[in-house]
């Protein structure tokens, strides 16, 4: 069986001329999948019957299904860990923003990075996503908040996993939301989140696609950075801004640095010093994340005078910056935790 889900509409059409089906037929094929969120072959009313009876003897339309859900008390967050056919789990979230409703999809299974703060990288990396399931749940939720006239409206790829050692499946992912026949997304809709993963950056800056990028840099040295982001190893700190930089210049789009903020560790005045000097100049914002208290690492939130300075610091040096309100505290928000929740207790 053939999962078709995640296909675009050149893949379709051919997989049904192959078939000797006229080329229209893809189209209708892609609207019922995508535009009506149809799974039921039998649904299509307007294909021939006996195309209806070949596409369910030989296709399947695979998507996601709930294995569990946490709402925050407030209502405003949804966590679902959501499960594809062969058993591996992701988990997927919907924040329910003033400006609408943006979700947080994962682009793999687990994730190998090893950040140090990450509850996702701790069972390690079980697989990559296809398009068709970052696609499937994108549209799990889509469908859900359509029974109530709603809709997804922005979608941060920020989930687990390291979605620029996930390329093609994410690029696939990220040119099928905006396609007239899939959910016809606006790319400035779409946010990608990397660990910074230097020559990808780049490449990503090439395909005139204007996503947003933000990218997780949570220390203004690199000792620091290595020791939070082992990654930093491979592509250290002055490469990734680097790249940062000349993502913004060629798609005239400002990207986010995303800096967690932890106690004693990387929230004083000679660290906020040096984050404007790396910053300087760029067509940056910084948005800062007060941490969630980590226990086993002794890691504790600032004051919020420390937080309040950090913040007024770079403002007062014409960096745009953010503090990140919270949201979804009480059901574990935090990437990975409902996840391996699950796997811990097999
Ligand atoms: S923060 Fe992102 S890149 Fe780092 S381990 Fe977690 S999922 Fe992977």
């Amino acid at each position: 069986m053939v999962n078709i889900f995640g296909k675009t509409l050149e893949e379709l059409t051919e997989l049904l001329t192959e078939w000797g089906l006229p080329k229209f037929r893809g189209k209708q094929l892609a609207d019922w999948m995508y535009k009506k969120s149809v799974t039921d072959f039998n649904e299509m009313q307007n294909l021939p019957k006996s195309m209806r009876e070949k596409l369910a003897t030989e296709c399947v339309i695979d998507r996601a299904a709930r294995v569990d859900q946490l709402d925050s008390a407030d209502g405003r967050t949804s966590k679902f860990l959501l499960n594809f056919s062969d058993g591996v789990g992701v988990e997927t979230v919907l924040m329910r923003q003033p400006y609408g409703n943006s979700i947080c999809v994962s682009s793999q299974a687990g994730c190998n990075m090893g950040c140090a703060f990450c509850a996702s990288t701790l069972h390690g990396m079980v697989r990559d996503l296809t398009a068709g399931e970052m696609l499937a749940q994108t549209y799990y939720i889509n469908d859900m908040l359509s029974k109530s006239g709603e809709k997804v409206d922005t979608i941060v790829i920020m989930g687990s996993g390291e979605p620029l050692t996930n390329y093609d499946n994410v690029l696939k992912y990220i040119r099928l939301l905006h396609e007239d026949y899939c959910l016809g997304m606006s790319y400035r809709s779409v946010t990608l989140s990397t660990s910074g993963i230097v020559p990808n950056i780049y490449r990503l800056a090439q395909e005139e696609i204007p996503v947003n990028l933000s990218i997780s840099l949570h220390a203004p040295e690199n000792s620091l950075r290595s020791e939070l982001m082992p990654i930093n190893r491979k592509y250290p700190m002055a490469d990734v801004v680097k790249a940062g930089g000349y993502y913004g210049e060629k798609t005239h789009r400002r990207v986010t640095y995303e800096y967690i903020l932890i106690d004693g560790v990387n929230d004083n005045a000679k660290q906020a010093k040096e984050l404007v000097e790396l910053l300087k100049g760029q067509l940056a914002s910084v948005n800062l994340i007060p941490i969630n208290p980590v226990v086993e690492r002794n890691w504790n939130r600032p004051s919020p005078e420390r937080i309040e300075f950090f913040e007024k610091y770079l403002a007062k040096h014409h960096i745009t910056v953010t503090v990140r309100r919270e949201m979804g505290n009480d059901i574990q928000a935090a990437c990975g935790q409902l996840r391996n929740r699950h796997l811990d207790n097999g």
